[in-house]
């Protein structure tokens, strides 16, 4: 059972991959959407512009993420569909030559030679495409492309992201929507880059202020376009 002392104490590596696949998304979410509403809020005196562009911004910004993360793993899963086919067809037809490639992998990693033998032999034995798909191609079952999975998590954390801006939005009065925004914002930023780094082992402090640092950037921006181009918009 994975309790939270024993997942703290697994390496870093370990849960590295699908927080910061998670955090990814909802800093983008956060920023992006934020920063967007921040922008229209900079041009209009009124809630519904502000609210339409920051819906349809959590849409489509929520549908890009998951098209990308698709598109890019699914071309990673084919990547590795291919080389697995390669390497089941070398299995097939050159058995001895890949015992000896196995042999030369685990030599390398430190074994005699006569252990790393009898070690790829009994792999080998076992299930030689899962010892070569693993100590050859680098291909961990756990870590395999799964595209929609990748998908509906980076467009789900991204929605999440999005859908803190979008609250304020919807409560706030027009002419808190840029400052109350703003802060909210920085401050989820600022939580979410002190989690990464907290589990990522990182420096807490210089992970909350790189995301917070970007994150006011980006809707110092967004403002300022906002507010120069001074649009009305009824
Ligand atoms: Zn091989």
């Amino acid at each position: 059972m994975i309790t939270i002392d024993n997942y703290l104490d697994s390496h870093y590596i370990h849960r590295s991959n699908w927080l910061r696949a998670a955090v990814l998304g909802a800093n983008d979410g956060i920023i992006s959407i934020s920063s967007l509403a921040i922008g229209v809020a900079a041009a209009s005196s009124t809630r519904e512009p502000i609210v339409l562009a920051t819906v349809a911004g959590l849409v489509a910004g929520a549908l890009s993420m998951a098209a990308g993360e698709y598109v890019s793993v699914s071309s990673q899963a084919d990547t590795e569909t291919a080389d697995l086919a390669r390497e089941r067809d070398e299995l097939a037809t050159q058995p001895e030559h890949e015992l000896e490639e196995l042999t030369g992998i685990y030599i390398q990693r430190g074994l005699t030679k006569r252990l790393a033998k009898q070690v790829a032999a009994q792999l080998t034995a076992h299930d030689a495409l899962a010892a070569h798909a693993r100590d050859e191609l680098g291909i961990i079952e756990a870590m395999t492309a799964r595209p929609i999975q990748a998908a509906l998590a980076s467009a789900g954390t991204f929605a999440v992201g999005a859908a803190l801006p979008l609250l304020i939005t919807f409560f706030a009065s027009t002419a808190n929507i840029v400052p109350f925004v703003a802060a909210t914002s920085l401050i989820f930023l600022a939580l979410l880059g002190g989690l990464a780094a907290k589990v990522g082992g990182a420096n807490l402090w210089i992970g909350t202020g790189r995301v917070a640092l970007w994150g006011a950037l980006a809707m110092l921006a967004t403002a300022s376009v906002g507010s120069l181009f001074g649009v009305v918009v009824t």
